[in-house]
């Protein structure tokens, strides 16, 4: 596929070339738009369908498992778009501003106006600050399956897998799959809680009985599961050499030399901020989002939300809700489009936030570890700062707002911009001064959204201003 636009025009611009975005440029191109498709990744796929680095022997059924037919179809649909669509892979949006987005594509920044934006950005992993958690040999779950599925590597030649969430397991189970050897799971949720999932046997079935049966394999392995796991600390000093934790009042501990932790996803917003658009707190994700009809239209015109970066939902919701943008885009411009198929995706995605609401209950989010994160942790990895730092700067600076937060303590501040701290900084702050999370705000998001060399940011300033 072409990586410059043959458009003089301004096309419709779709960010993500996952699941969403996919099927969002599907859905333009069949109404006979010719949109522009940028992804930072190198091949289509999003996420869960990331294509490896280079072809070394694996099947679609290795890589992508019982997902292995989606895969394939989403991969191949987006290859038969070729011709249809311009897209830049290797492409970052990193800025978007009166109009425009900055583009950072092939060592140079370019500037592109749209007419239509559907941002499909996807989601990263979730954590909160424990003891080691920056040590060398820790991954998040996200993390850890990247390097499996892309690059054929596992995180350790002795790994445990930690926290909470449906990819708690399935990542577990993958590097079982593969052949790595994983001594331990350590579910941050009571066993109690996975009876939740007998409430999403009659929306999804197949979904609820496939989780068990991986379950049941990594037990038949003779891998261990611990339940309601808390107090936990990662140990080693150079690297990662062992994992503790506390159940019942009692000690465990664990040798290990590799660390998957994850608490579930958080949405990637950042663009959606850029853009301008509303937000308003969401409660299954304890999250600041962008606010957005069920079709996916913001609160600024020409600016749709489609797929994880919109709310965690998953790939199915993903595809539909991509699909479902790309619908309402074609109708506010007063183009032809299928107000059935419309209706259709719509009923489906409530039914899939439905077994969200499941999901949620069966693997929650442990909000109440931030009362007991050690003074000494660091929370803020690229600042440096520990929670015993951002404890002092609350109660001294009187902050309550989480920008205000960053502002005295450099909090979110640094590389990532908070997105790897900026959740679990909200939820110290909620609770230092006693609220709910949803009261502390959210950090604003700035240019670059992710970091890009100083030179080309400072070009396009210069070229912007001129
Ligand atoms: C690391 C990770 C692993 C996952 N693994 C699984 C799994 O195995 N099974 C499962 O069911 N679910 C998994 N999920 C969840 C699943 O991937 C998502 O539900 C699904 O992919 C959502 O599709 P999407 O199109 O919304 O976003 P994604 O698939 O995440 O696609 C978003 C795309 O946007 C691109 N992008 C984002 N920001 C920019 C930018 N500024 N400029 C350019 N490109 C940008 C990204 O490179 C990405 O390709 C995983 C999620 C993560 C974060």
């Amino acid at each position: 596929m072409s990586a410059h636009s043959t458009s003089e025009r301004p096309q419709p611009l779709i960010v993500g070339a996952g699941p969403a975005g996919i099927r969002a440029a599907q859905a333009l191109v069949a109404a006979g738009l010719r949109p522009l498709v940028v992804d930072e990744a190198p091949a289509c796929g999003g996420q869960i369908y990331r294509q490896r680095l280079v072809p070394d022997g694996r099947s679609s059924r290795d890589l992508y498992g019982s997902e292995a037919a989606k895969a394939e179809a989403l991969h191949r649909d987006f290859a038969a778009l070729d011709g249809k669509l311009d897209y830049w892979p290797q492409a970052l949006l990193w800025n978007l501003r009166d109009g425009r987005a900055d583009i950072m594509v092939a060592g140079t920044s370019r500037q592109v106006a749209h007419d239509g934006l559907i941002l499909a950005t996807g989601a990263t992993d979730r954590t909160l600050p424990i003891p080691g958690w920056t040590l060398p040999g820790v991954f998040t779950l996200g993390g850890a399956q990247i390097a499996l599925k892309s690059q054929g590597c596992a995180i350790g030649s002795r790994i445990v897998f930690l926290g909470s969430g449906p990819l708690l397991y399935l990542v577990a189970w993958q590097y079982m799959k593969a052949g790595a050897n994983v001594a331990a799971v350590l579910d941050t949720a009571p066993f109690a809680a996975k009876f939740n999932l007998l409430r999403g046997l009659p929306l999804f079935p197949a979904i609820v009985l496939r989780g068990m049966r991986m379950t049941a394999e990594l037990k038949l392995a003779g891998i261990a599961l611990h339940y309601g796991v808390g107090d936990v600390r990662i140990k080693g000093s150079d690297k990662v050499d062992a994992v503790a934790w506390r159940k019942d009042g009692l000690e465990h501990r664990l040798a290990c030399d590799g660390i998957g932790y994850g608490l579930a996803l958080r949405s990637e917003t950042q663009l959606a901020d850029l853009a301008g658009c509303r937000f308003a707190f969401n409660q299954r994700d304890r999250a600041l989002l962008p606010k957005h009809d069920a079709a996916g239209r913001t609160s600024v015109p020409g600016v749709y939300l489609a797929g994880d970066g919109a709310g965690i939902a998953g790939a199915d919701a993903a595809e539909r809700a991509g699909e479902r943008a790309a619908l309402a885009l074609l109708q506010d411009r007063g183009l032809p489009h299928d107000p059935t198929r419309a209706a259709t995706l719509e009923a489906e995605l409530a039914r899939i936030g439905r077994f969200r609401d499941v999901l949620e209950a069966a693997f929650p989010f442990p909000a109440h570890w931030v009362k007991n994160t050690a003074d000494a942790t660091t929370l803020c990895r690229c600042e440096e700062i520990t929670a015993g730092e951002v404890r002092a700067a609350i109660s001294r600076f009187g902050v309550h707002e989480l920008n205000r937060l960053k502002a005295v303590s450099r909090v979110g501040m640094g590389r990532c911009q908070g997105r790897v701290c900026g959740a679990a900084a909200a939820e110290l702050l909620a609770h230092e001064t006693n609220r709910g999370v949803e009261a502390v705000g959210r950090l604003r998001s700035q240019a670059p959204v992710k970091p890009v060399p100083l030179t080309l940011a400072l070009a396009a300033q210069r070229e912007a201003a001129e």
